[in-house]
This record gives C-alpha cells, structure tokens and sequence, in this order.
C-alpha cells in the first residue's frame, strides 16, 4: 500500500510550509543555459556546476559558439566536473543539433528535447519545467529516496514507476513546484545518510524513519 492521493497533497503541503522558496539551485538564465547546466548536472553537485558556468557562459554565450567550440577548449573549462570528457562531447554534439535542427531555440517537447545528446528523460524534464513552465516531474537521486521513504511510491518502483505514482497523485499545476519541494526535503532534510528523522513530521507514518531511529538508539547502547 503507498500514499493515498490526499496524504501525498498534504505532505507536499507541509514540505512546502518548511520550504517555501524551493527552487531551481543550478545559476542559469535562458532555457539554453538551464540545459548546459542540467546535463553538466548528472552525477555531479549543483554547486560544482555552478562554479564552472559564469565562464562556460561566457565563452560559449550560444548554441553556435558552443558548437563551434573545440571539445578540448569546452573540457578546459568543465574539468573539475566528473564525467567532464563526456559531457564537454555531448555539449558540443548538442549545440550543433540545436543549430542545424532547431534554429538554435532549444525545443519545449519532451521527445525533441530527448533528442538531444545528453539528453535522457530527467534532464528533459527538469528543462521542461525550469525552462518552460511545462508540467514535468524530474526524478534524481533525492526523488527517489524520499518518495520511497514516505511511502508515496513503493521501494521496487523504477525510476519511471517513481515519477508516475507522483504525477498520478499529485495535480499537474503542481508537479514543478512540488517537484523542488521534494527535492530540497532530501537534499536537507531526509538526506540519504543522517535523515533527521526524530524531528521529522512525517515520523507517524514513516517506516524508514521508525527503523533508523531504532537502528540509532541500538548503536548508542552498543557503545
Ligand atoms: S521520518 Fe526520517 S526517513 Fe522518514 S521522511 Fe522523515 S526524515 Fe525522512
């Protein structure tokens, strides 16, 4: 049994009381931007990214010079990344895309934006959102661990299966807003190592959240 769509609304509501000024973290401001910015993301840290685009941007202010660019010149710049060869490959493949393809307008579809090298369905998503105001739900790391932690998906689900039991229970208005919502509640809250659990007000109903504190209080006795 998962969250029922009432108690899913109501726990969005009350991570919204605590976060009232979730958003985007990730310094960006056109939807080109928000895109490099996003798929230098994957398995790499808001703030590292942060600190690699004002120059990025500054070299590479559009699609064309990005295109243009040579990989090495574009690794140069991202190298304090992790997968930076990947990435400086995949932002230049997709720049020239968008140049030859689109106009150099990044595209607002899912399956255009999919398109893209470097572009899976998260980063899509996460660009639909931020970029466009379009109903998406990005599933990350975050996502993942606190929707299964608060029963709002089941802890088999796929990643897929996760974001489907959201956009199933949450309403599509509010699926971008919620969707930072959840995101800052596992970045500094329910975190994946030391969730603070004993003044969580979903520790009523959360298992994982009993069990740690269990688990914790049986260390302490050990020692
Ligand atoms: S009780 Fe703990 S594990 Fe459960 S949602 Fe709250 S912080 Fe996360």
């Amino acid at each position: 049994m998962t969250l029922s769509k009432e108690k899913t609304r109501a726990v969005l509501e009350k991570i919204g009381e605590m976060y009232p000024d979730a958003q985007r973290e990730l310094s960006a401001r056109s939807p080109f931007q928000i895109l490099v910015a996003v798929i230098l993301s994957a398995q790499a840290t808001d703030v590292s990214v942060n600190k690699v685009t004002p120059e990025l941007f500054k070299r590479f202010p559009d699609p064309k010079a990005l295109a243009n660019a040579a990989i090495p010149e574009i690794e140069s710049v991202i190298r304090t990344i992790g997968l930076y060869h990947n990435k400086a490959k995949n932002l230049k493949a997709c720049a020239q895309k968008l140049v030859m393809e689109f106009g150099s307008v990044v595209p607002k579809t899912r399956e255009e934006l999919m398109s893209l090298p470097g572009v899976g369905r998260k980063t899509a998503n996460v660009v639909m959102g931020d970029a466009f105001g379009e109903p998406a739900i990005a599933v990350d790391t975050h996502l993942d661990r606190v929707t299964k932690r608060l029963g709002i998906a089941k802890e088999s689900d796929s990643v897929r299966q996760v974001e489907q039991a959201l956009m199933d229970k949450l309403p599509e208005k509010d699926w971008v807003k919620d969707h930072h919502r959840l995101i800052f509640f596992g970045r500094y809250f329910c975190t994946a190592r030391n969730p603070h659990c004993a003044e969580c007000p979903f520790l009523d109903f959360c298992l994982y959240g009993y069990k740690y504190l269990e688990e914790q209080s049986l260390k302490k006795k050990k020692k």
